[in-house]
């Protein structure tokens, strides 16, 4: 290729009409360099001259018919990609410019209509623009953009004459044919809108009058269908020798084309190419846009149906994906013909389909929806006279609140969906708000309470164990409460169990020992009693399913000082049942250590009085339930019995949930040892049980 700011070298393929060699020899005589123009007798000559190279265009000025020059465009264009080729049409030759345009010609131009000056121009001009196309060949999107600026109209004024001349293609831009509009600017001008004519007019006069550079416009042209157009109007003044303004020349684009291709993008980049229908992006607009005219209008509820066809896979693999893409289509049809025009049917990807209804009354209808899609999605399908039946699974999701998002709504249709497939083909499933709550909380509690046990931010308290018989303390129970950086104090009634359920109960639960065991051993130091106050500490049996659980606690003996008798372990009465023998054995391993065993809650399990034979526990706590109830015969006669057999088998028992003098009266005259509760004192921080310690309080 030639140097950009020489002229185009051309190869003119005769076709020895009338007038022909005239403009030949005028374009050759216009150039200002002396660069080639060759001339060729037909298309083999030039496809065997083009072979050796050297030229940058290619004048098409053989006749031939519509389909052979079509033809001979294409085969050019095919083998000479950077080649510019422009059609030339004579009189008595058929008029094929459309043609010759639609098989990658860069411009068509009637010869009647041009001199060389323009043809020159639009030559210059074609090849600037092919050079162009070349160049960003690589980029699809921008060989678009240039593929629509080739479409371009073309013209020349000759400032001397006045002539304008106006290329076929600029004509089309108006919807007019090749000899339908003058050759004075009047006449162009006259297809200027009203309203834009007289800035067009100001504007190329103004540029003539000093122009340098390139004048661009952007205005409207009248249609010959009574529209209106945009367009682009370009042009650049040339100037002869002497530097005179010469002539202007230019191209017309026609925007509105390029808008309708941006539309026509638009619409590509929204929409499934299969099914036409609107693809996630475009869905999860319109749901934003339904939910918010939701918010606050009842009939406009939204609801969302996610849709999962079954064996879409299956029927791919079977029958091939051309059947599974027409399946796809008629799924696609069946949706549409079920919900209302208002509705929108998406489809979001492979086998999956949503589907966004409006004015819903409850859940219930957009059930009777899932269940009219799903009749219709399960009658037959035919193909090539075979039967197929498919089914859908349905997961439905309403707006929990007023701020849920279209993206939210989608997953949780995406997951009533998961959940109706995972119940079996053919289901329907309704996303549940609360379960949710309830899994997002979870996972908002695990997460924070992984980081307080990493920290250890929890606090000890401390609930004084009373002795009956002379009135006072005798130990203590720890109790662990959670210090929330926003809640406070955290009871342990709202973690335990998620620390249970996470395994976050093990590490904590050591902790607690820890913490308890040594301040047991502080205080024993600090406040000697005879024997010496004992700490009763809640552990979870998963503590004990570790290996390592009789040498950890031994270590933490160990480090406090602490004597084993000093320890009491509370477990549950089903620790047996949901841990087996294995933690029972480590457990009955720490208790010939010295350890004591306590059994908290008692009688509200399932154990049985024979279960406490059988593992000799050296303590039980009765559940203050009983406590609570003494008054009423039944709680009283349970107390007694459990009692009763407590002291058969020589095993301590602590009453819970003292609250009254006439419970601790009457646990005194049936003889309880030991026993906790409100009466004597809440579960105390460090200071305050110090500070009643000091006291020698006696109750
Ligand atoms: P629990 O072992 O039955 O502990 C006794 C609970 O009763 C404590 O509740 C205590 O504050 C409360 N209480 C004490 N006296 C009275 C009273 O007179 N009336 C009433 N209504 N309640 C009284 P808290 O501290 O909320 O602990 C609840 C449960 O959490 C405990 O029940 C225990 O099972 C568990 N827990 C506490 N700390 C730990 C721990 O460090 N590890 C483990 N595994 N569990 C713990
Ligand atoms: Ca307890
Ligand atoms: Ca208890």
């Amino acid at each position: 290729m030639v140097e950009r700011s020489a002229e185009p070298t051309v190869l003119w393929v005769e076709g020895g009409l009338a007038g022909e060699r005239r403009l030949f020899a005028e374009l050759a005589s216009v150039r200002p360099t002396e660069d080639r123009v060759e001339r060729c007798a037909d298309l083999d000559g030039a496809l065997a001259r083009l072979a050796r190279g050297g030229f940058d265009a290619v004048v098409l000025a053989w006749p031939g018919d519509a389909e052979g020059g079509a033809a001979a465009v294409r085969r050019l264009r095919h083998e000479h990609p950077q080649l510019t080729v422009l059609g030339l049409m004579f009189p008595g030759a058929p008029v094929l410019g459309r043609d010759l345009l639609a098989a990658g010609a860069d411009d068509c131009l009637i010869a009647a209509e041009v001199d060389a000056r323009m043809l020159s121009a639009a030559l210059r001009h074609a090849c600037e623009r092919r050079r162009l196309a070349v160049e960003l060949a690589s980029s699809e999107a921008r060989l678009a953009l240039v593929r629509r600026g080739s479409n371009d109209g073309l013209w020349h004024w000759d400032l001397a004459t006045g002539r304008v001349h106006l290329s076929l293609r600029w004509k089309q831009i108006v919807g007019c044919g090749g000899d339908e509009i003058g050759d004075r600017l009047v006449d162009w001008l006259d297809w200027v809108v009203d309203d834009d004519r007289g800035f067009v007019r100001e504007a190329l006069s103004s540029h003539v009058a000093q122009g340098d550079g390139v004048l661009a416009l952007e205005h409207r042209m009248r249609h010959r269908d009574g529209g209106e157009r945009w367009v682009l109007l370009r042009g650049a003044l040339s100037r002869d020798p002497s530097g005179r303004a010469a002539c202007m020349a230019g191209s017309l684009t026609d925007l509105s084309a390029r808008k309708r291709a941006e539309q026509q993008s638009l619409h590509d980049a929204l929409h499934d190419p299969l099914t036409g229908l609107p693809n996630r992006a475009l869905f999860l607009d319109r749901l934003t846009l339904a939910l918010s005219a939701a918010r606050g209008a009842p009939e406009a509820a939204v609801a969302l149906l996610f849709l999962d066809v079954d064996r879409l896979q299956a029927i791919n693999d079977s029958l091939g994906h051309a059947c599974g893409d027409r399946l796809l289509v008629e799924v696609a049809a069946r949706l549409r013909r079920v919900v209302r025009p208002s509705d929108t049917v998406a489809r979001l990807g492979g086998d999956e389909f949503a589907l966004l209804a409006t004015g819903l009354r409850d859940v219930a209808a957009a059930v009777h929806l899932a269940e009219k899609v799903q009749q219709e999605i399960a009658l037959p399908f035919f193909e090539k006279g075979e039967e197929i039946q498919v089914e859908a699974s349905l997961g439905i999701a309403l707006p929990g609140s007023a701020e849920t998002s279209a993206e939210g709504l989608l997953r949780d249709a995406d997951l009533a969906m998961v959940r109706a497939k995972a119940g079996g083909r053919g289901r329907i499933e309704v996303y549940d708000h609360e379960r949710h709550a309830a899994a997002v909380e979870l996972l908002r509690m695990e997460r924070e309470l992984r980081r307080a046990v990493a920290m250890g931010d929890f606090v000890m308290h401390y609930q004084p164990i009373v002795s009956l018989d002379s009135g006072a303390i005798v130990g203590f129970e720890a109790l662990t409460r959670w210090r929330h950086p926003e809640r406070g104090l955290v009871a342990p009634a709202q973690f335990i169990a998620v620390a249970e359920e996470t395994g976050l109960i093990v590490p904590l639960g050591w902790r607690v020992l820890e913490w308890a065991c040594a301040q047991a051993e502080e205080w024993q130091r600090r406040f000697p009693a005879d024997p010496p106050y004992f700490m009763s500490v809640n552990v979870s049996g998963k503590l004990f399913t570790q290996e390592s659980a009789v040498a950890q606690v031994l270590r933490i003996l160990e480090v406090s000082r602490l004597a084993p008798e000093s320890l009491r372990l509370e477990v549950t009465e089903s620790v047996a049942l949901d841990h087996g023998e294995p933690v029972m054995a480590r457990l009955r391993a720490l208790q010939t250590l010295g350890v004591q065993l306590s059994i908290d809650d008692f009688g509200t399990g399932y154990s049985s009085l024979s279960y406490l034979q059988r593992f000799r526990y050296d303590s039980l706590k009765i559940d203050r339930s009983f406590v609570r109830d003494l008054e009423v015969q039944d709680s009283r006669v349970i107390v007694e019995t459990i009692l009763a057999l407590a002291s058969h088998l020589g095993i301590g028992v602590v009453a819970e949930g003292v609250e009254t003098g006439e419970q601790l009266a009457r646990l005194r005259t049936l003889g309880c040892p030991l026993a906790q509760g409100y009466w004597f004192a809440r579960p105390l921080d460090v200071p305050d049980a110090e500070a009643l310690l000091a006291t020698q309080a006696v109750w």
